[in-house]
C-alpha cells in the first residue's frame, strides 16, 4: 500500500451521466419502483464512477460522495442528528431520509439554503443541547467495502465537523445563548469513532471537508477548528486525515490546520489564487500533503495547464508532497463533454466537464512529477486549445466594447426620484396598494407540451406562438377578471428565466445534457456564457405589446437582471465579471427601452442571485456589490420617469446587501416577506428606504391556499412599517410551479383582503 494521497478530485457529479438517479428518486417517490430498484440504480452509478475515476489513472479515488439527496442531509443522519419529528413517523431509515429531505403530509421539510455561494442547496440540519450524535449509521464504512469489492481502494469523504456545525441552526428549543458549535466535543467522538472504524475496515485517507473556513470565522472559530483536528489527529488507530477548505482563500485556517497533526491539507487555488502567498511561510507544510486545487470545478472551462503547472512548480519545495486536486468537488459541472452534439465545435474545444477534468488532474500530477516531456503531447494539444480561446477573434466584439468604453456615470442614473413618482402616478392612475403578481403564471402540461412540440419541429412557429398568445389571453383575462391593477402576461413561452434570455443573446451556447445538480432530483442546465454579450433584436417586446393589447391596464414587461443571468450561467473567465456584467446589462437595458417604446409602462428587471454571488469573504462584498448594483442600474436607466421600474427579490434576510437594495433605486421592490411576517421591512426602514415596496403577503412556495383574514393580518403588519402609499399588495414569488385552482382561489383572497383594507384607510 502506498501512503501517498496521489492526484485526486475532491467530488464527482452523482445524478447520473443520463440523470439516472434523478429519475429513479422521481419513481420511487411516486410510487413506481421499489427500494431495491432505487438501490440497485444507485449502486451502478457508484460503481461506474469509481471505475472510471480509477481507470482514468487517479492516485486516490473519493467515495461516499454518492447522495440520495444532499450530503449535508448524510452527514446528519451518519451522526444520528434526526429530529424527534422525523423519527415519530415510524418510517423505515430511507424514507425517514426522504421525510427530512422533501417532507411528508403531517410534516414539512428541513430547512434547505445555498450551499456557500453556489447554486446548489443543502438541507440545513438542526442542532440542539438534546440532539444525541451517535455513529447511527455506516454507509461511509459500507461504500468502502463495496468499492473495495471491485478492487479499488477509495477515499471516503465526509462534510468535516467544523463545517456541518456552522451551517447547522439550533433547534427551536435551543436556548437563545445557545450555537451549534457549542455540540463540537461530542460531535467530534462520533467521528473519531467512525475513523477507527474505518480504520479497521482499511482505510488510508479520509477527507473531512470544510469549506466554512473559506468564508469570515472568528478567532473563537479558528480555535475550535484546532482543537477539533488535534484531538482527531491524536487517535492511534485512524486512516490518515486530508482536510480541504475550498470556495475562496482559507485565511487564517490554513496556518491553523497545517499546525495539526492531520497529513494532508486541500487548497482552492482557482477561487482562492492569492493563497499561493502565503504557503511559503507554512512551516507546518513541510511535512504534509498539499493537495493544490488547481483545476476548476465550479466552471466548465479548459485549465491553461502551463499556468497551472507554473503554478504547481512554486509549490513543490513548500509541502512534504504536492498532489494536483480539483478546486472542489466536481459536483458543480456537468459530467461529459462529449455528450454534447450541438454546440458550435469551436466553443466545445474550449471545455471540460467534470470527465475531461478528471483527465487534466492526472496529466497536471504527471507533468509535475515526472516532468513535462512525459505528457508532451497532451500538454500541446490542451495549450492550442487554450492559444485558440485566447485568440479569437470571435472573443472581441468592437461594438460591444466601443458602447461598454462610453459609458459614464449618467447612464447609470435614474431621474429625481419625487419627480419619478409624480410622473408614474399620472402615466398609471392606479389605486392605493395596488395589486400585483411577480411574473409568471401556471405552467400547464398544454404549455409545456406546446414548447416540446415547437422544439422538436412537430409544431410551426405560427402554431406555438397562436397557442402561446391564447395562453396570454387567459391569463389577462382571469386577472381583470381577479381586479388586479398590474397585470402580467404570464411567461408561458419561458423555460427557464436564465436560458430563455441567454437563448436569444449573442455571446451564449446552451447544452444538451449539461445537467448539473441544484437539489435532490433537481437539475439545472447553466447557459455557458462565453463571448461579447450583445441582444440583436427585441426578446420579449412582441410578447409584452400582444398582452398589453388585450386590456386597458397596465402590462408589466419582464426581465432577468444581469446579476442572475451571470449567476446560473457558466460565465467566461477570461475577464473580470465586473466587465461581462456591464455587456448583459446593456443587453437587459435595450429590452427595456425597447418595451418602453412599445407602450409598456411598468418594467420589472428579477434579481434573485443578487445575494447569492456575494463573496463569502467581506472585504470583497463592497468591490462585488458596486458592480452588481451598477450593472441593474446600467439595465433600467434608459427610460423616462414616467416609466416606473420594478425589481424582485426571493428573499427577505438582506444582511449585508440590505445597502445595495436602496442603491438600486427601482421604483417597487418585492420580496419575500410571508414566513418572515414583514420584518423586512424595519429592515428597510432602518436603512432609509424610502421607494414603493411589494412585500409578499403568502408565501407561494406551499400549496395552500391562504385566507383573506390572514391576508389582511399581513397587510395590516405590513403597514405599522410603511405608509400606505408605497405599499403594495402580492405574492412573494413567481405562479409557476402551482397550480389554476390554488392560483384563482389564493389571489381572489388576496384581492378581498386588499379591498378591505383599502376601505379601512
Ligand atoms: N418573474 C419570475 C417569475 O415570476 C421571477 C422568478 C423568481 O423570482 N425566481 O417566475
Ligand atoms: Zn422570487
Amino acid at each position: 500500500m502506498t501512503s501517498k494521497i496521489g492526484s485526486t478530485v475532491l467530488g464527482y457529479p452523482r445524478i447520473g451521466p443520463r440523470r439516472e438517479l434523478k429519475r429513479a428518486l422521481e419513481s420511487y417517490w411516486a410510487g413506481r419502483i421499489g427500494q431495491d430498484q432505487l438501490r440497485e440504480t444507485a449502486a451502478e452509478l457508484r460503481a461506474r464512477t469509481w471505475r472510471e475515476l480509477h481507470d482514468a489513472g487517479l492516485g486516490s479515488v473519493p467515495s461516499n460522495t454518492f447522495s440520495y439527496y444532499d450530503q449535508v442531509l448524510d452527514t446528519a443522519v451518519t451522526f444520528g442528528a434526526i429530529p424527534e419529528r422525523y423519527r415519530a413517523l415510524g418510517l423505515d431509515p430511507l424514507d425517514t431520509y426522504f421525510a427530512m429531505a422533501r417532507g411528508v403530509e403531517s410534516t414539512p421539510p428541513l430547512e434547505m439554503t445555498k450551499w456557500f455561494d453556489t447554486n446548489y442547496h443543502y438541507l440545513v440540519p438542526e442542532i440542539g443541547p438534546e440532539t444525541t450524535f451517535s455513529l447511527a449509521d455506516r454507509t461511509p464504512v459500507e461504500r468502502f467495502r463495496e468499492a473495495e469489492r471491485m478492487g479499488i481502494t477509495t477515499r471516503p469523504v465526509l462534510v468535516g465537523p467544523l463545517t456541518f456545525l456552522l451551517l447547522s441552526k439550533k433547534t427551536a428549543e435551543a436556548p437563545d445563548s445557545f450555537t451549534p458549535l457549542d455540540r463540537l466535543d461530542d460531535l467530534v467522538r462520533s467521528y473519531a469513532e467512525l475513523l477507527s472504524e474505518l480504520h479497521h475496515a482499511g482505510v488510508e485517507w479520509v477527507q473531512l471537508d470544510e469549506p466554512a473556513f473559506a468564508a469570515d470565522r472568528q478567532s473563537a472559530e479558528l480555535e475550535k477548528l484546532r482543537g477539533a483536528y488535534e484531538r482527531l489527529g491524536k487517535l492511534s488507530a485512524r486512516p490518515k486525515l486530508f482536510v480541504p477548505t475550498y470556495f475562496g482563500d482559507p485565511g487564517e485556517s490554513l496556518e491553523v490546520l497545517t499546525s495539526t497533526p492531520i497529513e494532508a491539507v486541500g487548497v482552492d487555488l482557482v477561487a482562492g489564487a492569492t493563497t499561493t502567498n502565503v504557503l511559503s511561510g507554512l512551516t507546518g507544510l513541510r511535512n504534509k500533503t498539499l493537495v493544490a486545487g488547481l483545476v476548476d470545478g465550479r466552471n466548465i472551462w479548459r485549465t491553461d495547464l502551463d499556468h497551472a503547472l507554473a503554478t504547481g512548480a512554486t509549490l513543490l519545495g513548500l509541502a512534504g508532497e504536492v498532489a494536483v486536486g480539483t478546486s472542489c468537488s466536481l459536483l458543480h459541472v456537468p459530467y461529459d463533454v462529449e455528450f454534447e452534439q450541438n454546440i458550435d465545435p469551436q466553443v466545445k474545444s474550449w471545455l471540460a466537464f467534470a470527465k475531461q477534468k478528471v483527465e487534466e488532474v492526472v496529466l497536471l500530477d504527471r507533468a509535475l512529477h515526472e516532468g513535462r516531456e512525459a505528457v508532451r503531447e497532451q500538454l500541446d494539444n490542451a495549450r492550442a486549445a487554450i492559444e485558440d480561446r485566447r485568440n479569437a477573434s470571435r472573443l472581441r466584439d468592437e461594438k460591444v466594447r466601443a458602447r461598454t468604453g462610453q459609458l459614464r456615470p449618467e447612464h447609470a442614473r435614474r431621474g429625481d426620484r419625487a419627480k419619478r413618482r409624480a410622473d408614474q402616478r399620472q402615466a398609471l392612475g392606479l389605486p392605493p396598494l395596488p395589486l400585483t403578481t411577480i411574473g409568471s403564471f401556471p405552467q400547464t402540461s398544454d404549455v409545456r407540451k406546446a414548447r416540446a412540440q415547437f422544439n422538436n419541429g412537430r409544431i410551426d412557429r405560427p402554431t406555438y406562438e397562436s397557442r402561446m398568445v391564447d395562453e396570454i389571453r387567459r391569463v389577462i383575462e382571469l386577472q381583470e377578471e381577479l381586479g388586479l391593477d398590474v397585470l402580467v402576461h404570464g411567461e408561458p413561452e419561458r423555460n427557464d428565466m436564465v436560458q430563455y434570455f441567454s437563448e436569444h443573446m449573442e455571446g451564449f451556447v446552451s447544452t444538451e445534457n449539461g445537467w448539473v445538480q441544484s437539489y435532490g432530483s433537481r437539475c439545472v442546465r447553466p447557459p455557458i456564457l462565453f463571448g461579447e454579450v450583445s441582444r440583436p433584436d427585441p426578446i420579449t417586446v412582441g410578447w409584452a405589446k400582444e398582452a398589453q393589447g388585450m386590456t386597458d391596464k397596465p402590462v408589466k414587461g419582464m426581465l432577468t437582471g444581469p446579476v442572475t443571468i451571470l449567476a446560473w450561467s457558466f460565465v467566461r473567465d477570461d475577464q473580470p465579471l465586473a466587465e461581462t456584467a456591464e455587456q448583459v446589462a446593456l443587453a437587459i437595458r435595450d429590452e427595456v427601452v425597447d418595451l418602453e417604446s412599445a407602450g409598456i409602462r411598468v418594467v420589472q428587471v428579477d434579481e434573485p442571485a443578487l445575494r447569492e454571488l456575494l463573496p463569502l469573504r467581506s472585504e470583497l462584498h463592497g468591490q462585488y456589490l458596486e458592480w452588481a448594483v451598477r450593472s441593474f442600474r446600467l439595465a433600467t436607466s434608459g427610460v423616462s420617469d414616467s416609466t416606473q421600474i420594478h425589481t424582485h427579490l426571493c428573499y427577505s434576510e438582506f444582511g449585508e446587501v440590505i445597502n445595495a437594495i436602496v442603491d438600486l433605486d427601482a421604483d417597487v421592490t418585492s420580496l419575500e416577506a410571508a414566513r418572515s411576517r414583514m420584518e423586512v421591512l424595519d429592515d428597510l426602514n432602518s436603512v432609509g428606504f424610502a421607494n414603493e415596496v411589494g412585500p409578499g403577503v403568502y408565501d407561494i412556495h406551499s400549496p395552500r391556499v391562504p385566507e383573506v383574514g390572514e391576508i389582511e393580518k399581513s397587510l395590516r403588519a405590513a403597514l405599522e412599517a410603511v405608509p400606505a402609499d408605497r405599499l403594495w399588495v402580492n405574492p412573494d414569488c413567481g405562479l409557476k410551479t402551482r397550480g389554476y385552482e390554488e392560483v384563482r382561489t389564493a389571489l381572489a383572497n388576496m384581492r378581498t383582503a386588499a379591498v378591505r383594507v383599502r376601505d379601512s384607510l
